[in-house]
């Protein structure tokens, strides 16, 4: 199967669900909505489209990006770019498919759901799987895991390499109003990538790493991996089985074709030395000693996506540190500056190799934004103040002041923590979509106003059980007088009033 030519792009148009070419999906020939059951496979499947289109196309400048976002491709422009790059896509090619390496050994053969992100790990009860376990997955679906296992997940434990951006990335996608939009919308011009890129000119004629592999041990320079070798990139070596001969059902999109059930794969060890800057990931970084550490963000607490919105799209730097916004929103912010922009933000949240939770979230931001970031952070500021200022209080409920007031011993700050941040979700989601970014201080206010009310409402609901006992009054009146302290600490006028 050739993913420049064959039908494996899931798409759905009013109900109606089929596979598709890319030359159909770039030519406009075919529309629809990617759809699979399962969104982070929607996500590596639009990241494994964009990887592929950038490596067939890849434009000059923004005008150039400007026409192939506006315009469909023609039939022949698009056999005219795959026809050097084929032996790239082939998931069966005999010596080069696509994302393995030949000959792996291994004495047992690993099923398909150690492929499959957070279906094999057991302690897992958010990734129920309506299907049970993964048995086969057709040749679409197989092609994504692999690309998604090698770009978003954690390696498969001592001895396997992980993806060049670390265990589990934040991935970062601009989406535009039609898959097709979305694909050229993560494209980088060369304008762009020589700016993130120094080593881009030197690098660009290199090919994939399952085509030209690396040896074992080796020390490789971030700074010597192009563009493509780096998108494409698979740290680790695995194989396929041979595909069923006969039909199956596919355990992810339900599909009947012949399907892969299961893989090789085999230890594999080298050193990449410095950080690749990758398309789609924003990167932090702190100077310690004169020497900068850089690393991408990813989901290490259950706090909600939004608040890592400012180190997404925001750059900042100080001399002790600082964050670089991911290339994509780099390059939007000249592309699309005078309109809202929206982001799908994903990512999985782990505890080594094991998948805790999986983020897929879908961001707006307004006109305007890139001009005024700093009100991108005020609004999660103000965002996570108040929960700041809800959880002392709940604190000071649970442990009292010493030699003063004895604590009630009830520690609520978690459990109304979590609460806070679901009925906030789409209060800090409608803000940063909505706001006026030219003159934000009635939106401001107003969402400091909806944060106050959620925050007093919470504190009374999580204390009222425990208003009737004696031994706690204390306790409750001195927290909810400190709540209301830390509440008018963040009114505006706070300061002027006193
Ligand atoms: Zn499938």
């Amino acid at each position: 199967m050739n993913l420049l030519t064959a039908a494996w792009i899931p798409i759905q148009n009013q109900g109606i669900y089929e596979k598709i070419t890319l030359q159909q999906l770039l030519c406009g020939e075919k529309e629809g909505d990617i759809y699979l059951p399962r969104d982070d496979m929607e996500l590596a499947c639009l990241q494994l489209l964009s990887a592929i289109t950038q490596t067939l196309f890849t434009p000059e400048n923004k005008k150039a990006l400007g026409k192939y976002v506006n315009q469909p491709l023609t039939p022949e422009v698009y056999q005219a770019a795959v026809q050097d790059k084929l032996n790239w896509f082939d998931l069966d090619h005999p010596e080069t498919p696509f994302m393995q390496f030949r000959g792996v050994k291994s004495t047992d053969a690993t099923p398909m759901n150690k492929l499959m992100a957070g279906v094999a790990d057991g302690t897992n009860k958010t990734f129920v799987n309506p299907q049970g376990l993964i048995e086969g997955l057709c040749h679409g679906c197989v092609a994504i895991a692999l690309f998604n296992a090698a770009n978003n997940c954690p390696s498969m434990g001592g001895g396997f390499k992980g993806s060049l951006r670390g265990s589990t990335p934040i991935t970062l996608l601009i989406k535009g109003k039609t898959p097709r939009e979305t694909i050229w919308l993560n494209v980088l011009t060369e304008e762009t990538i020589t700016s993130i890129m120094p080593w881009y000119e030197t690098t660009k004629d290199q090919v994939p790493n399952y085509l030209t592999p690396i040896n074992k041990g080796d020390t490789i320079q971030a700074s010597a991996i192009g563009l493509l070798r780096g998108l494409l990139w698979q740290p680790a070596h695995f194989e396929l089985l041979q595909a069923t001969s006969e039909q199956q059902r596919c355990s992810c999109c339900g599909c009947n074709e012949p399907v892969y059930t299961g893989f090789n794969k085999e230890k594999f060890s080298y050193t990449i030395e410095g950080v690749w800057p990758h398309p789609l990931s924003s990167r932090i970084f702190t100077i310690k000693a004169g020497n900068k550490e850089e690393k991408f963000p990813s989901f290490t607490t259950n706090a909600p996506t939004w608040t890592h919105m400012s180190r997404l799209v925001v750059d900042q730097q100080s001399d002790k540190g600082g964050q670089q916004a991911a290339p994509v929103i780099k390059q939007a912010r000249k592309f699309i500056a005078s309109a809202k922009m929206q982001l799908i933000v994903g990512g999985y949240r782990n505890n080594q190799a094991t998948i805790l939770e999986r983020r897929h979230d879908l961001f707006s931001l307004a006109q305007g934004w890139t001009e005024h970031v700093e009100v991108i952070q005020q609004i999660i500021q103000n965002g996570l103040a108040y929960k700041t200022a809800l959880r002392k209080a709940l604190y000071l409920f649970a442990v009292g002041i010493k030699d003063k007031v004895n604590g009630s011993g009830v520690n609520l700050c978690d459990p109304v923590e979590a609460i806070y941040y679901q009925q906030t979700e789409s209060l800090m989601q409608k803000s940063l979509a909505q706001v006026h970014f030219e003159a934000p201080e009635d939106d401001l206010d107003a969402l400091q106003q909806q944060l106050k009310s959620i925050v007093k409402e919470l504190f009374n609901q999580a204390t009222t059980p425990y208003r009737q006992e004696p031994k706690m009054l204390k306790a409750l009146a001195m927290a909810r007088r400190s709540l209301q302290k830390y509440l008018k600490d963040l009114e505006p006028q706070g300061e002027e009033n006193e």
